[in-house]
């Protein structure tokens, strides 16, 4: 199962469980279907978590009764069909080493083998979700230490994981050995918090230490911070470049990086490698708002505000049923007209997936009045799925696995459209080889099964002459 989410940890604060919900507050970009929170008070551990946004999940009086000093919280999205509250995290279970809590950002490629192997061994599983199958391998170790046993679950799994385990007197955050997903450590007072993303920190006002390493394991305590590797040495890394172009927001530090930075420098490279003669460019807010001043910045065509976005609704993706879709645009964007009549329009975009969006937001721009649009994409074409945690469709969605830059031109209705290249896009970051880029170019970090199956879809489809996109 994909996971877009959010985890967040603090240890050593009185108002933990506040803390947390604040947290959780600034990471919601990450996951809007449910939150959860879960501290410790050095004996029991205390749970709360439901469906929908933290603003909705949390009242005063249930942050009250989270008692303790630590906490972990957790916001998740998931894929059609999972929106269960019993796959809401973080997961509490109970074992031979007592209370476990477990929050993960991430995708488990080896999930489904384990969950089998286990299933056939007796085990029993109360969630669909990958990071229950880690607190059952923590439970089946026959190592001595907690800090092993944890080691020695993540060493059974595969994937993408920052992850978060909460037990009564510690804190354990650990990011894969490929380090596919952020994960930050900072400092407030005395106390530790971990964040997926470090606008997290910044609400707090905590200081930012520095990023937990892949393969890394960060074992919180009152003691202090201790750091363990667990897993073979890898000499290379697979982050998420991806992270870059939509998830994280702008204010983050991320992979040791400014994303702010990243987007602009995504934009004046998309301006240089496709120039176009316009008088405004505009952008889909809010995720391509820094791409396209970059943009602006480069070219020299003045930036302007050009569709108002609603934001008392969630994004577009986290509706689960596909026909909500159509009316979600509208809901979601409306142009100005005093800024888009009779103007020859560059609009700049993080990515484009289905088409769906940018299909209606050009039909929504027509009908105000704009002469030419001129779309520019701060990604390259996206082509291949993601398992390692972000919510790409199936490769037959994918409009362009199976479709041309000028057919998907022609399909959105506009006078041109570039992508960003995938040279220009690595140049951009800082460690160029170091991220993974499987979504534009299929070569995945991780041999996994499910990449092997969706090309197989794909060849069919193609093959029956059926791309699977309707409308084209
Ligand atoms: P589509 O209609 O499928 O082409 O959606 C494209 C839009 O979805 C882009 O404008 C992105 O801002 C946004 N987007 C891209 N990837 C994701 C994702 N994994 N989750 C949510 N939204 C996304």
């Amino acid at each position: 199962m994909r996971e877009e989410c959010a985890i967040f940890g603090i240890l050593g604060n009185p108002e933990a469980a506040k803390l947390t919900y604040l947290g959780l507050y600034s990471l919601q970009h990450r996951g809007q279907e449910s939150s959860g929170i879960v501290t410790s008070d050095g004996k029991e551990m205390y749970e709360h978590k439901d469906m929908g946004l933290v603003s909705k999940v949390f009242s005063s009086e249930i942050i009250q009764g989270l008692k303790g000093d630590i906490a972990v919280g957790h916001n998740r999205y998931s894929t059609a069909g999972e929106s269960r509250l019993s796959n809401a995290q973080p997961f509490m279970v109970n074992c031979k080493v007592g209370q476990i809590a477990i929050a993960h950002n991430g995708n488990l490629v080896n999930a489904t083998e384990l969950r089998r192997e286990m299933e056939k061994g007796g085990s029993i599983f109360r969630s669909t979700m990958d990071s229950e199958i880690v607190l059952h391998l923590i439970a089946k170790s026959n190592k001595k230490t907690l800090n092993e046993m944890v080691a020695d679950a993540l060493n059974r799994v595969e994937g993408a994981y920052s992850v978060l385990f909460l037990f009564k007197d510690r804190i354990i955050a650990a990011r894969d050995p490929l380090g596919f997903r952020p994960l930050c450590v900072g400092k407030l007072g005395d106390a530790y918090i971990f964040a997926s993303e470090s606008c997290a920190l910044d609400l707090l006002g905590a200081k930012y230490l520095r990023e937990i390493e892949p393969g890394e394991m960060c074992v919180a305590t009152e003691k202090g911070l201790e750091s363990i590797k667990f897993g073979n040495p890898v000499n290379h890394t697979a982050k998420c470049i991806f992270e870059f172009i939509y998830f994280s927001r702008p204010d983050s530090r991320i992979f040791g990086e400014n994303v702010d930075k990243v987007r602009r420098k995504l934009g004046r490279r998309l301006s240089e490698e496709a120039p176009v003669d316009a008088d405004i460019v505009i952008s889909v807010p809010d995720s391509s708002n820094t791409i396209a001043l970059g943009y602006a910045h480069e070219s020299g065509i003045p930036f302007e505000i050009g569709l108002i976005r609603n934001h008392y609704i969630g994004r577009t993706f986290i509706q689960p049923e596909q026909n909500s879709r159509d009316w979600d645009v509208r809901i979601k964007y409306n142009p100005v007209r005093g800024v888009l009549k009779g103007k020859k329009v560059i609009v700049v975009d993080d990515s484009i997936v289905r088409g769906s969006t940018m299909k209606k937001l050009v039909s929504m721009l027509r009908e105000v009045g704009a002469a030419e649009i001129h779309l520019r994409i701060g990604s390259p074409m996206i082509k291949h799925s993601c398992y390692f945690g972000i919510d790409t469709p199936t490769r037959d969605e994918l409009i362009a696995t199976s479709h041309s830059v000028e057919q998907i031109r022609s399909f959105l209705g506009v006078e041109s459209l570039s992508y960003i290249s995938l040279e220009g896009l690595k140049s951009c970051v800082k460690d160029p080889n170091g991220y993974c880029v499987a979504c534009f170019n299929g070569d995945y970090p991780i041999d996994c099964a499910q990449c092997h199956i969706s090309d197989k879809n794909i060849d069919k489809s193609v093959v029956a002459g059926q791309p699977g996109l309707k409308g084209l």
